[in-house]
């Protein structure tokens, strides 16, 4: 007897309708099952995938630091063969990567460099954008003039001799035979006014003014760094009239260590090439180069000979005198009360700098906004200079002694 025969061995309707619909249900949980099975593949795929793509990732991560170099030819008849140049000036035949498979290689390229096996990983945007590379340039007239420097005097004599004179009359210096200096080193603490001082000597002279901070020349791609350097001095040429600024020279120029790092062998090639750029100028140009650092006591003296950064400009903190020159300068445009007491206000700020000076009358106008005044009262320039000199080192609040 089966399960759909009745005791007579007749089939039996009801057993014959239960069995129907048990199948039915198994056939819907079979279909639940193969949904479920279905599901569970994509997750696995999906889950591969992030796993592959993870390791990826941790592999890019610690591959080493590429090397940058230029590809100089192509080996046709070996297979994935080119003949690179990397600097300092060598040459390898090395295999191409075979990421590159789909990429045009062609000579001249910028390319990327394995450092193990010099092997070429990536291709490098060649073309040259100053701002991607944190570069200042401003085409002449430039905003800014001595009018707008205090109490730098001295330093303004000097330029204007060193700088502005060779640029404006260089037949004055040929008639008398001369050679007028190549660079000057400007040398004082942060916010003495170097840059400032670089900026109006480049609008007086009528020159397009570049400024480039030396940290930025020592690139990721290690190699880079000079490469940079001759990109610079090219687009001074490119521009000249041009006074050219290089911000905080220590970080390629002191003193030179032993090559123990490939960080320190690249920061001495960026020496190198800057060293050999600057001999490569005529002293009667049209390019003058300033060079600026807070520590000349550290720098290299290959950087100081004749023909390089010969001359030195030295910014100090302003003493009382060119405190109050730099006062009145940034309280041209400044609604203040007419009772002011300019002397005690320099009085108060013995170690301040120009651009703590600076920062001093601005937030002393911030002062007199937050209560809603139109003029700046000597209360805000108090609890301004308060705030700014209690920022700096060995200062103590003030404003309950001098008020
Ligand atoms: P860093 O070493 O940090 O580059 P720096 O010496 O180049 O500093 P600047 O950038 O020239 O300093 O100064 C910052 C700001 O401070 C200037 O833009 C200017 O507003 C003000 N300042 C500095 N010195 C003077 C000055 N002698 N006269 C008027 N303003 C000054």
């Amino acid at each position: 007897m089966t399960a759909i025969e009745s005791e007579n061995g007749k089939k039996d309707p009801e057993n014959v309708e239960k069995v129907t619909s048990y199948i039915r249900h198994l056939e819907k949980k079979i279909k639940e099952y193969e949904i479920d099975v279905n599901l569970l593949r994509n997750s696995i795929t999906k889950v591969e995938f992030e796993v592959k793509s993870l390791r990826s990732e941790i592999e890019r991560l610690s591959e080493l630091p590429l090397l940058s170099g230029y590809i100089i030819d192509i080996l046709d008849d070996i297979n994935d063969r080119a003949i690179i140049e990397s600097p300092p000036n060598s040459s390898f035949v090395v295999r191409i990567s075979n990421r590159l498979k789909e990429e045009k290689i062609v000579p001249g390229l910028h390319v990327a460099l394995n450092q193990r096996n010099y092997a070429v990983m990536e291709i490098l945007p060649s073309n040259f954008n100053p701002f991607v590379r944190g570069m200042e340039i401003i085409d002449c007239p430039i905003d800014i003039s001595y009018n707008d420097i205090g109490g730098l005097e001295n330093q303004i004599q000097e330029v204007k001799e060193i700088i502005e004179l060779p640029l404006k009359k260089p037949e004055l210096f040929k008639k008398i035979g001369i050679e007028p200096p190549k660079g000057v080193l400007f040398y004082g603490l942060p916010g003495t006014g170097k840059t400032l001082l670089a900026k109006a000597v480049a609008h007086e002279a009528n020159a397009t003014f570049i400024k480039v901070v030396a940290t930025e020349l020592v690139q990721k791609f290690i190699g880079e760094g000079s490469q940079y350097v001759r990109e610079i001095f090219s687009l001074a040429r490119q521009k000249a009239p041009t006074i050219l600024f290089i911000d905080e020279l220590d970080a390629i120029g002191a003193i030179r260590m032993q090559d123990d790092t490939s960080g320190d062998r690249e920061v001495n090639r960026t020496l190198m090439q800057l060293l050999s750029e600057l001999d490569g100028f005529d002293q009667r140009g049209d390019i003058k180069f300033i060079g600026a650092t807070n520590r000349a006591d550290i720098l290299d003296p290959a950087l100081l000979r004749p023909g390089r950064f010969d001359r030195l400009v030295e910014f100090p903190i302003p003493n009382e005198k060119a405190r109050e020159a730099i006062f009145k300068v940034h309280m041209r445009t400044l609604h203040f009360e007419e009772n002011l007491e300019i002397k005690k206000l320099i009085a108060l700020t013995k170690s301040a700098t120009g651009s703590d000076i600076k920062g001093i009358c601005t937030e002393a106008g911030m002062y007199a906004i937050r209560k809603n005044s139109e003029i700046i009262s000597h209360e805000d320039f108090i609890k301004a200079i308060d705030k700014i000199m209690s920022k700096k080192k060995d200062d103590f609040p003030i404003s309950d002694i001098f008020l």
